[in-house]
């Protein structure tokens, strides 16, 4: 008895969803713009420090100068990221 009464108002709150998106299909829009932006978002990270998108990876190869700081941690590190904001120049 009470999978039929989940059953039905599982469609009945599916179908007021729908309903409410055939009446607001702006928030369908909204919705796709937000996993949009997101997608946009995530290939570039932002700097953490100043919030900033101005950033560069820094290749192995820049990373030279690094390996003696850091050892064989610092050749171990896949990703890395310099803020370009000349006040900033947080590596991260
Ligand atoms: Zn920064």
């Amino acid at each position: 008895m009470e999978f039929w009464i989940s059953k039905k108002s599982l469609a009945k709150a599916s179908a007021e969803g729908e309903r409410e998106l055939r009446e607001h299909p702006e928030l369908l829009e909204k919705g796709r713009m937000i996993i949009e932006n997101e997608k946009l978002k995530n290939p570039m990270p932002h700097c953490p420090l100043c919030g900033t998108d101005n950033i560069r990876r820094i290749s192995s190869s820049a990373k030279v100068g690094n390996t003696l700081a850091f050892g064989i941690y610092g050749n171990k590190r896949k990703k890395q990221f310099e803020c370009l904001n000349p006040n900033c120049r947080y590596k991260f």
